[in-house]
């Protein structure tokens, strides 16, 4: 999706990790707005999209001087204890202006140099591959999460049409698995898969994070509802896809591939 930019001067870039993220003590978004434009994002619900003129997906704030701030939060912030930093919360760091902008690769700068105790990098663009180089550098203090909702690109272009395709982050797997970089794949909400699914990850992961509208959107399935999703799985035929009881049946495939101990529900996979 074509966004129109806007460039804007944040006071803050670290937000205190509340709600699903009461695991973290931050949060960390290079960017306001998504231009991937998911049709279930939770965030689309939320007063960042609801207050703003434009559709989600057809706008992004990069925030300038984001580098600087980053800098200076993240000393005070490990002054006073440890600190866990979960990017990003409600953008995607990678979505495709970060080409261009690096505004990513610059927080990931800071964080080498000063590292948090625990950075999560939460995405689905193969651009992540770009900062192997400096991802390495954080060894064990790194997890890159990937999500793969479904293993068919069909149901991914019904879903999210302007998100990258699924081989490819298959492939973006590979390499930084490859590249010794911690990885899990969040399937994240859950959408319409195949029997197979859990086999195709297999050869690429071995960390699985599952959750669906109900435990991961914030508001008990609320904002989900409110963006009109029970209706699209109606209107695709896909009614036994939608409703809290898909997760377990989901897990209960997931465990014959993976050990139960690599399979985690919802809030827990993404915990440091
Ligand atoms: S990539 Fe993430 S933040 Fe961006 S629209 Fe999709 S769900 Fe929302």
């Amino acid at each position: 999706m074509k966004s129109e930019l806007f460039y804007k001067n944040p006071k803050t870039i670290l937000n205190k990790g509340t709600g699903f993220l009461a695991g973290y003590t931050h949060s960390l978004n290079p960017y306001t707005g998504c231009s991937f434009g998911c049709s279930y994002c939770y965030v689309r619900a939320m007063p960042v999209a609801l207050f703003r003129d434009g559709e989600w997906g057809n706008w992004v704030d990069i925030k300038n001087g984001a580098a600087n701030l980053l800098k200076k939060e993240l000393q005070r912030a490990k002054a006073k204890g440890n600190v866990t930093i979960f990017m990003s919360s409600s953008t995607d760091p990678y979505q495709p202006i970060e080409h261009k902008e690096k505004v990513t690769r610059s927080l990931l700068e800071v964080m080498v140099a000063d590292p948090p105790n625990f950075l999560l990098v939460q995405t689905r663009s193969p651009l992540v591959s770009r900062d192997i180089d400096l991802l390495q550098q954080f060894k064990e203090k790194v997890r890159v999460s990937i999500t793969i909702e479904t293993d068919s690109e069909t149901i991914r272009k019904h879903f999210t049409p302007d998100a990258p395709p699924i081989q490819a982050r298959f492939k973006t797997l590979e390499t930084l698995a490859a590249n010794g970089i911690p990885t899990q794949v969040a399937i994240a909400p859950i959408l319409p898969s195949g029997e197979y699914f859990p086999e195709k990850l297999k050869p690429f992961v071995d960390r699985i994070c599952l959750d669906d509208y109900f435990l991961g959107d914030g508001s008990g399935g609320n904002r989900t509802r409110k963006l009109g999703m029970e209706e699209k799985y109606a209107q695709l035929g896909l009614k036994d896809w939608y409703g809290s009881h898909v997760i377990n049946n989901v897990y209960n495939r997931f465990i014959k591939t993976f050990p139960e101990s690599d399979v985690y529900l919802s809030q827990a996979g993404f915990e440091p």
